[in-house]
Formats: C-alpha cells, sequence, structure tokens
C-alpha cells in the first residue's frame, strides 16, 4: 500500500511522466481501499477510480510497469494480467 502512494508523491527522474499523480484522487481517499486483503471486495477502489480523473493515465502506468497489486486505474492485479494477455494476443495477429 505504501508503495503504491509512494509512487504518486515521491519526486524522481520520470516526474513529468507520473505528473497526472499529482490528480490522484486516491491519495484523498483510504488507502487501504486500494488494497483488499485476499478474498475482499475491490469494489471501494474501484468506485474511487471511477471518478478520478487520470484513471487512464494511471491504468497505463500499472501496465508498462507491470503492477501486479493493488488496484490502478479501476482493475485488479487479475483483471490487468487480462488485459496484458489480451492486448499481447492481439499485437500478434
Ligand atoms: S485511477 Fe484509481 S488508483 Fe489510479 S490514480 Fe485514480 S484513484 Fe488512484
Amino acid at each position: 500500500m505504501l508503495e503504491h502512494l509512494a509512487s504518486h508523491t515521491t519526486p524522481s527522474p520520470r516526474a513529468d511522466a507520473l505528473s497526472w499523480q499529482e490528480q490522484a484522487l486516491c491519495s484523498q481517499t483510504d488507502p487501504e481501499a486500494f488494497f483488499p486483503e485476499k478474498g475482499g471486495s475491490a469494489r471501494p477502489g474501484k468506485r474511487t477510480c471511477h471518478r478520478c480523473e487520470v484513471r487512464a493515465e494511471c491504468l497505463a502506468f500499472a501496465l508498462a510497469n507491470d503492477e501486479r497489486s493493488g488496484i490502478w486505474g479501476g482493475t485488479t492485479g487479475k483483471e490487468r494480467r487480462r488485459l496484458q494477455r489480451t492486448l499481447r494476443g492481439a499485437g500478434a495477429r
């Protein structure tokens, strides 16, 4: 969880590419919602993502960086892996 939030606030050489994180709605809400316990509901975090203006940028970042845990861009890690497989399959055609 801290890793998720830290990535939204830690300055880095990638600062320009990460400027969308300044508008991250999750930084204003309960961080626990973005890392539900195993078997817990992802709905509260996803609900916040659906209202977030930088959802597309967040999802693109998670896919590009192979973020496997937590909710990013309104998706769970499992959903992102499925999306990656679909995208790889589409690229192979
Ligand atoms: S889409 Fe969700 S995880 Fe991404 S910055 Fe917005 S609220 Fe945070």
